[in-house]
């Protein structure tokens, strides 16, 4: 089957979404792109920077006739957006989205259409920078990196397939899995190292002596903390549409940094360096960099 859609609606044309339209178009994956968001500033420079062809004055106006709609908007958007498209698409109108949490995702559609359409395949690519908007985006962020697709129970195989095969013609590895444990996967490796960063950056801002704290980071403190240059509004969004697990993994954060914590105020030398050793076996076996 060859792989080929004549009218391609994006709402949201920032980092992700300009970053996949761009392999679209690098691919020969498309005919048009017909993009959607609130600035027309920034909708100007995508269609200048030839991210998009043209864009539509309404999320509604945007899909009509489309043969794929890619939602790449921030995760609070996406009940709005879901809605404004339920009145111009059919069952089967493929669907896809990139947001970083997938159940919420999953109930955001299910209150926009009523239930879950059959062209509607779930979406997140493991793959950005700290940057974001149209500018940032370039069309290789997902060479060789993994797209996680969470289809529903009702998600047609053809539609499935199809947003496989058009992650596959951009360069990324597809995996699938159900959105529960997208969610728990997620919060470990991704949504907790955020909040982490975030935390730490907050609590050595706010210490008295923050301003020379800050003057002798080193490789260390930039490695660690490079993350929580991110977009605010973009990890508060995932923190409330990940909350369940994101919680439950920062409880059992909390739970083994007490553990080093009382080993430390013990001078416990034998516990210290066993978490340690383990952490540094653990990322060295396991982590490409
Ligand atoms: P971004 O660069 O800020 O792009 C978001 C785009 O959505 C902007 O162009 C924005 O334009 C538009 N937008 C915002 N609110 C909207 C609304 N109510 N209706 C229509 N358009 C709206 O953000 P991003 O990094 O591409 O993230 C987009 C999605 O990808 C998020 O759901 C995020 O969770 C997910 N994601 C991000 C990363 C990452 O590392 N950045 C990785 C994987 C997945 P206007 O402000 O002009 O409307």
């Amino acid at each position: 089957m060859k792989l080929f859609f004549d009218r391609v609606a994006l709402i949201g044309v920032g980092l992700i979404g300009g970053s996949l339209a761009r392999g679209l178009k690098k691919h020969g994956l498309c005919n048009t792109i017909c993009g959607y968001g609130r600035s027309t500033q920034e909708l100007d420079k995508a269609v200048e920077l030839g991210v998009i062809d043209s864009y539509g004055s309404s999320v509604k106006e945007t899909v009509l006739g489309a043969d794929l709609i890619i939602v790449a908007v921030p995760m609070s958007a996406f009940e709005t957006v879901f809605s404004e498209i339920s009145g111009g698409v059919t069952e089967q109108t493929l669907i896809t989205d990139v947001g970083s949490a997938k159940a919420s995702v999953i109930d955001a559609a299910k209150k926009a259409f009523g239930h879950l359409p059959e062209g509607l395949v779930p979406g997140h690519p493991i793959a950005g920078t700290e940057k974001s908007g149209v500018e940032a985006s370039f069309d290789s962020l997902f060479d060789n990196r993994r797209v996680i697709l969470t289809p529903t129970e009702n998600s047609a195989e053809s539609a499935v397939d199809q947003v496989k095969q058009m992650w596959q013609k951009v360069g990324a590895e597809v995996v699938l899995m159900t959105p529960d444990h997208h969610d728990q996967v997620l919060a470990a490796t991704s949504h907790l190292p955020h909040v982490l960063a975030f935390s730490l950056v907050e609590t050595l801002g706010k210490m008295h002596e923050s301003s020379e704290i800050f003057r002798y980071a080193a490789g260390g403190f930039k490695d660690f903390t490079r993350i929580a240059s991110s977009d605010p509004t973009m990890w508060r969004d995932i923190c409330l549409n990940n909350k369940t697990a994101i919680l439950s993994v920062l409880k059992k954060f909390e739970r083994h940094l007490k553990t080093l914590e009382l080993a430390i105020e013990a001078q416990d030398e034998k516990a210290i360096n066993d978490i340690f050793v383990r952490a540094k076996m653990a990322r060295d076996e396991n982590v490409i960099d």
